[in-house]
Order: structure tokens, then C-alpha cells, then sequence
């Protein structure tokens, strides 16, 4: 009998509680499959060891096994066998869910792949390297160039890229499905502009009437090191982070990243100060190393054994951070502990903890927004991006474009470059139609939260009572479980019930800010 845990010897083994993949063809597929993945395993682990513990001479070479290793799979996944194999797969009408799911996976990584000639790869390859040294150097010397060059050769072309893709109604939507698949500008615009007007209420009142403070004497404490990792370890427990299964570790941004099904590692940083920062990323990684966790073991090793987009990801990390860790229920659980580690901390109690992890403040760094002002950093991004990509404005227009807007949204306006269109990483990458997805993941976190109390009931006394396991077996059951065996808006239909609805934020952000 199959059971609920996973058997080395029968992979089919599920709690889908059925064979999920025995299609001859499927079969054949997920063989070859396996070199795929285990490129992507060793250079996960690399990624994770280059973060955390690599010595800085090791970067070049690291550097070249890193692009061997991608291009081993890249070929792979271009192979004439697995080609033929996913056509054929493709032709069939009796394959199960999970089949089909890697039958849709496979053949967007093949097209997409196959749409975009090498050269041009080539070439964002070599515009991208010398455009990050560039960017260290603008945002150093707060400096429009020399990174403003390079950027208009990204955009132009990520415009290029577009083209080749192909796209229905605007070039940024072939952008932003590689993030997010089946998201377009249509949906992200009419999704800002439904939250934006409401954030912006919001923000006025918390502003004028002071319901959350603008500053926090904790910001400045300065926090003994030891003791805040203290605190992060208790909180993974109680929260049931898998220690055989997981890691916490320290680097200079933090991450996630899913080794293998079995092996999800998460990281965070200290800082030394305003020690909620250390605590809040912990949780948000927390989210999305439960999501990895929580996908059926029967689709480890698979196309479809992860999270299924970065929107449905973030959504998990922003649950996990702002729903669950920043609620009036839960700064009771993070009062006691800080109480606890830091004894000349007992004069805060929960609610003073809850003001201060809930501290609301217009600010420049999008990483250092909070919740309520997060989401306009992202518009800003989104119609820039948007604009760029459609040829309405031309990159030399972005620096002071993003000033203005800046001002616009939360009425403050960047000194310097370095507090404006320098401060991502982004660009740099070549990663444009990134950003949405952030404001997605947040959107659908509050949709995510209203469908779950009303299947079990409220949250924050599930939280008073620690029955995080209660949220968690939702979590697994409705979204978690499935990998990316349904596209993303698939998912949200069959688990929520609904499409994409940013009314459910709007309340949230309502409830938690304007009462
Ligand atoms: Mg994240």
C-alpha cells in the first residue's frame, strides 16, 4: 500500500493516493529527466556554497563551472529525444494531472528556449557581466553612468527578446511569463491600479492619525549576534522548520534554495541593529522553503517537483512574513522570545513588539519598504518597465522619471541616484518583468489568507493557540502538494475558488491600517 511517506523503491507512490505517472511515455520522459535535474542539484549547490561559505578567490572558477554546468543543461533540455518525446507526450488524452503538468512544463522551457537564437543569449550574457560592474560603480558614485548605457543595451535587447517570443497584446507580457506564467500587463495593471488608490488612503490615514509609528527606539538597539540566532532557531522549531531536511545559514541577502526535495536551505543576515529585519526575512524564507517541502514526494526529481511560479512563491513568503509574522497574534510569540534572549528588552510588551514590527514609513529602498509602502515601489517598477519594453520612453528618462514618480506615490523625492533607479540588482541581470511578481505574491497572500479562515477558522486564534500545524496542512493540501502540475492561474482557480482578486488585499490593508 502506498502511504503518506515516501518509498525509495516506488516513486509513484503519492498521497495523491494514486499512481501519478505511468504513461510509457511520461515514463521515458522523466528518465532522461533526471540528468536535467541533477545538473540543477549541483548547481544549486553551488549557488548555496558560493553565498555562504565559498573563499572570494573562488569566484572565476566557480564562475566557469557554474556556466559549464548550464549550458550541460541547456543542451540536454534542447535534445532531439526529449523533444520528440514531450511532442509525442503531447498528442495524448489519458494522461493524469500531474502528467500533463510536465508535459506543459517541458514544452514552455523547450519553446522558449528554442525562440531565443544563441547569439542574442550570447550577447545579454556579455552585456549583463560588464553591466554589473557598471552598476557598482554608479550606485557607488550616485552616478547615472556609466550603468545608464548598458541599460539601454539591456533594454534594447529584452525588447529584441520579446519579438523573438511572441506575445497577444503588449511585448512586456512575453517578459514577465517567464516569471510568471499566464500573467500579462493587462492583468498587473489592473491589479495596481485596484491597490494602489486604497494603499494610498491607507497610507494617509496611518500618517496623519499615527495608528503605527513612523520610527521605533528598537530600530537603533543593537542586538548581541548569538543571541538573535537564538532567537531565529526558536522560531524555525516553532514553526516546524524540518531540521533533517533544512538549513539555516548566514549570507549577505537572503535566500532560498531548493537542493533537492529533501534538502531546502534557507539563509538570513545579521546586522546587528533593528533586529525585527533578521527575524521577518527568517519567516518570509521560511514561506518559501515550506512550500518546497510541502510538494508531493511522488514529484521530486520531476519538472513539476517545485514551487510553480515566483508570484505563487512570494505569495507563500509574504503569508508566512506579514500575515502570520507580523499580526498582532503572533508578536506575542516573537515578544516573549526577544523578552526572553534579550532580558533589557522586558519593558516592551506585545504591543509595543507589534508597533514595532508594524513601523510604517515612506522610504526610498524598496528592500527596506514595509508592508503598507512595499507595493508602491513595485508600481513604479512595473510602469517603467512597462514603458521601456513598449518603446513610450527612452531609458536616458528613466532616472529622473523614477524621481518624479517617487514623489508622486509617497511624497518623498531621492536625493541621489543610489536612492533611486540604482538601488536593484535587477536590471543589472537583465531581469525585467521581475518585479510584479513581488506585488502579486503579496496580493495573493491576502486572498490566500481570506480563503483560509474560512475553511478553518480565524488565524490569529489558531496562532494564540501555536496550531501553526493547522495553517500548514492547508497550506500543503491546497497549493503546496501540487508543485507546478497546474500553471499558476489554474491553481488559484482550483484552490481558491477564484481568479486573481486584489479586492481581498484592499480589505486586508483596510482592517489592518485605516480602523
Ligand atoms: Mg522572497
Amino acid at each position: 500500500m502506498c502511504s503518506y511517506h515516501y518509498s525509495k523503491n516506488d516513486s509513484r507512490c503519492s498521497v495523491f493516493g494514486k499512481e501519478v505517472f505511468s504513461d510509457p511515455t511520461i515514463l521515458e520522459i522523466l528518465e532522461k529527466y533526471k540528468q536535467i535535474w541533477s545538473l540543477g542539484y549541483a548547481i544549486a549547490l553551488i549557488q548555496w556554497d558560493m553565498e555562504t561559505n565559498m573563499p572570494p578567490d573562488g569566484i572565476e572558477e566557480r564562475g566557469a563551472a557554474n556556466a559549464q554546468l548550464t549550458v550541460l543543461q541547456h543542451r540536454l533540455l534542447l535534445s532531439p529525444e526529449l523533444k520528440t518525446l514531450v511532442q509525442k507526450a503531447k498528442e495524448k488524452d489519458n494522461l493524469t494531472e500531474q502528467e500533463k503538468g510536465i508535459v506543459r512544463v517541458l514544452s514552455r522551457e523547450i519553446e522558449r528556449e528554442e525562440k531565443l537564437p544563441e547569439r542574442l543569449i550570447a550577447e545579454l550574457k556579455e552585456v549583463t557581466t560588464k553591466a554589473h560592474e557598471a552598476w557598482l560603480i554608479s550606485r557607488e558614485r550616485k552616478e547615472a553612468e556609466p550603468f545608464l548605457g548598458y541599460l539601454d543595451r539591456i533594454v534594447a535587447l529584452e525588447r529584441e527578446m520579446a519579438e523573438k517570443i511572441g506575445y497577444k497584446e503588449h511585448p512586456y507580457d512575453a517578459l514577465m511569463d517567464y516569471f510568471e506564467e499566464g500573467f500579462t500587463t493587462k492583468k498587473a495593471k489592473e491589479m495596481f491600479d485596484t491597490i494602489i488608490p486604497a494603499l494610498k488612503q491607507s497610507l494617509e490615514y496611518v500618517l496623519s492619525n499615527e495608528t503605527f509609528p513612523r520610527c521605533h527606539y528598537l530600530e537603533s538597539y543593537r542586538y548581541d549576534v548569538e543571541r538573535a540566532k537564538k532567537v531565529n532557531e526558536k522560531i524555525l522549531e516553532m514553526m516546524d522548520f524540518p531540521k533533517k531536511r533544512g538549513r539555516l545559514d548566514v549570507s549577505a541577502h537572503p535566500f532560498t534554495i531548493n537542493i533537492g526535495h529533501r534538502d531546502v536551505r534557507i539563509t538570513t543576515r545579521y546586522e546587528g541593529f533593528d533586529i525585527r529585519r533578521t527575524i521577518l526575512s527568517t519567516i518570509h524564507e521560511f514561506g518559501h522553503a515550506l512550500y518546497e517541502l510541502q510538494v508531493d514526494d511522488a514529484l521530486s526529481m520531476t519538472p513539476i517537483g517545485t514551487g510553480v511560479s515566483m508570484g505563487v512563491h512570494e505569495s507563500q513568503s509574504r503569508f508566512w512574513e506579514n500575515i502570520i509574522g507580523r499580526s498582532r497574534a503572533f508578536s506575542k510569540v516573537i515578544g516573549a522570545m526577544l523578552r526572553e534572549e534579550f532580558p533589557e528588552l522586558r519593558a516592551y510588551d506585545d504591543e509595543e513588539i507589534y508597533r514595532y514590527v508594524n513601523l510604517v514609513r515612506p522610504s526610498f529602498i524598496r528592500v527596506d519598504a514595509d508592508e503598507l509602502t512595499y507595493n508602491f515601489h513595485i508600481a513604479l517598477r512595473f510602469e517603467i518597465e512597462r514603458q521601456l519594453i513598449a518603446g513610450e520612453i527612452k531609458t536616458s528618462d528613466v532616472p529622473e522619471l523614477w524621481n518624479n514618480m517617487m514623489e508622486d506615490l509617497l511624497g518623498i523625492k531621492p536625493r541621489n541616484y543610489a536612492e533611486g533607479f540604482l538601488q536593484d540588482i535587477h536590471w543589472s541581470q537583465g531581469s525585467i518583468g521581475y518585479f510584479p511578481s513581488y506585488s502579486l505574491g503579496t496580493v495573493l497572500a491576502a486572498q490566500i489568507k481570506a480563503k483560509m479562515e474560512s475553511e478553518v477558522g480565524s488565524l490569529s486564534e489558531i496562532i494564540e493557540k501555536k496550531e501553526l500545524g493547522v495553517i500548514r496542512g492547508w497550506l500543503k493540501e491546497k497549493i503546496h502538494k501540487y508543485g507546478a502540475t497546474y500553471s499558476p492561474m489554474e491553481l488559484l482557480q482550483r484552490s481558491l475558488g477564484e481568479s486573481l482578486n486584489p479586492e481581498y488585499y484592499v480589505k486586508y490593508i483596510r482592517e489592518k491600517y485605516s480602523k
